[in-house]
């Protein structure tokens, strides 16, 4: 009886509510209106109940780069639940999916030389991590007051307590107390949006480095112990960095002692054209989070590179403070692990970053061609990940009045036109897996102009 009373209520007839709590969604959504429910994925497609088909514009949420069915990795998995479905990584004891995706990693990684993998689950995981990594490499080194964080203004780092306190966006702050004090925020490097008139990009990074110096100063650099910043902001509205930007900023970091971590979640695999994000700016991270691609989204799993230079100065002193007491059940997973490795695999077999920059132009030439529609303020990208940002007025970049809903319309355009983007107020956001060809990516373009057209 109960489960025929679970099939009733799933069926969510006339608008009736479900059980679920979902993420990210206000109680009005849950209770009122239906949820999509999308039950089979097919390359860059997936479809939904009533067999309505979708291109996933999103890619999941940033994160299913080989797309809806590639078989290497559910063998992959299918082999290691069968010979060995779980054991832990703690204490020394692990197994071989997690000792040969650390491997791989340290391999590809190559911006600046890393020595160690840390597995979590997620990249909110990844990041609260990153946080207890730095501060135990500070009172390792003796130096208890560097514990001080800086993050930026629309930045997405998860949300977890501390990774929302370090994403900058304030629908995940108001409700819940945050930020943590010791979590300071920077500027946004988004040159459209923020530079002064007749301002050049480097003079503009040029003004932001200043200004993370202001602010190190400000508060002693002393108690600063670390920055963290996605290589392009993604969730905060894909924000590529203005010309000049990392140089500058780390030059700043270095005078100050003060660690750099970059956060990959969305930008490695391909993602930019390049493997990482740190090879495209030349950012030289001491440590890195990774999740999403990582397994193309098949396995939750989320890793930290740590670099050489800082896991020797962990080693020679850890001794004071004993062992790292933190990790996760799942940390390693080997199923996870098994997945991610042979997803790396084939990122490098297909050379999936060449495939990127290869589709790209269509992709990023193609959307520019709708600044012919004047509702549009900025379209924003490179490789594949992409922004347009709709505004009233183009020369002011006056947004529209909040209750007219022009994103969440545009939303809804979208997927009468059988496509899932990602809609933030105003801004729509699109990272399609990096498998697309070319056809498909026009596709993308003209199912996003016919739903531009409803609007116009
Ligand atoms: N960091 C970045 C840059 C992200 O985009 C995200 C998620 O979108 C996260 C961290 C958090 O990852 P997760 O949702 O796996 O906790």
């Amino acid at each position: 009886a109960n489960v025929s009373k679970a099939a009733e209520r799933m069926s969510l007839s006339g608008g009736q509510s479900h059980d679920m709590l979902p993420p990210f969604t206000a109680a009005w959504q849950y209770t009122d209106a239906q949820p999509l429910i999308i039950t089979k994925s097919e390359g860059i497609y997936v479809y939904d109940r009533e067999g309505n088909k979708y291109l996933d514009a999103l890619a999941g949420l940033w994160c299913t780069a080989l797309g809806g069915n590639e078989p290497r990795l559910v063998e992959a998995a299918m082999k290691q639940l069968q010979t060995l479905p779980y054991y832990q990584s703690f204490w020394n004891r692990t197994t071989e999916p997690a000792l040969e995706l650390s491997s791989q990693l340290i391999n590809m990684f190559t911006a600046s030389p890393m020595a160690k993998v840390f597995f979590t689950n997620s990249g909110s995981e990844c990041n609260d991590t990153q946080v207890k990594l730095v501060w135990y490499y500070n009172n390792a080194m003796g130096r208890p007051n560097k514990k001080k964080f800086i993050a930026r203004k629309k930045a997405y780092h998860g949300s977890t307590l501390i990774s929302a306190s370090l994403t900058g966006l304030t629908p995940l702050h108001g409700s819940f107390d945050l930020p943590v004090q010791w979590v300071l925020h920077t500027d946004t490097p988004h040159y459209w949006r923020n530079a002064n008139p007749g301002e050049s990009e480097e003079d503009f990074s040029t003004r932001l480095a200043e200004s993370l110096e202001k602010l190190i100063l400000q508060e002693g650099p002393d108690t600063i112990a670390a920055f963290i910043g996605e290589p392009v902001m993604g969730a905060g509205g894909v924000i590529p960095p203005p010309k000049g930007y990392w140089p500058k900023v780390q030059e700043v970091l270095k005078k100050y002692d003060i660690l750099l971590i970059a956060d990959e979640v969305v930008t490695a695999f391909g993602r930019l054209g390049t493997m990482f994000g740190s090879d495209l700016y030349e950012i030289k991270p001491d440590l890195v989070s990774l999740a999403k691609a990582l397994s193309s989204a098949y396995m939750p799993i989320g890793a930290i590179l740590m670099s050489q230079h800082l896991f020797d100065e962990i080693a020679a002193h850890s001794n004071k403070l004993g062992g790292f007491s933190h990790g996760f059940t799942y940390s390693g997973h080997p199923v996870a692990c098994a997945v991610a490795s042979e997803c790396l695999k084939i990122y490098q077999e297909r050379n999936i970053p060449q495939h990127v920059s290869q589709v790209a132009p269509a992709f990023q030439e193609g959307m520019r061609e709708f600044y012919k529609y004047p509702f549009i303020g900025e379209i924003r990208g490179l490789g594949l990940i992409m922004a347009v940002e709709f505004v009233a007025d183009r020369d002011t970049k006056a947004a529209f009045p909040t209750d007219w809903g022009v994103g969440t319309y545009f939303g809804s355009r979208t997927m009468a036109h059988g496509m899932l983007v990602r809609v933030s107020g105003d801004i729509i956001m699109m990272s399609p897996h990096l498998i697309i060809t070319e056809g498909e990516v026009k596709e993308l373009v003209s199912k996003f102009g016919a739903a531009l057209e409803d609007l116009a």
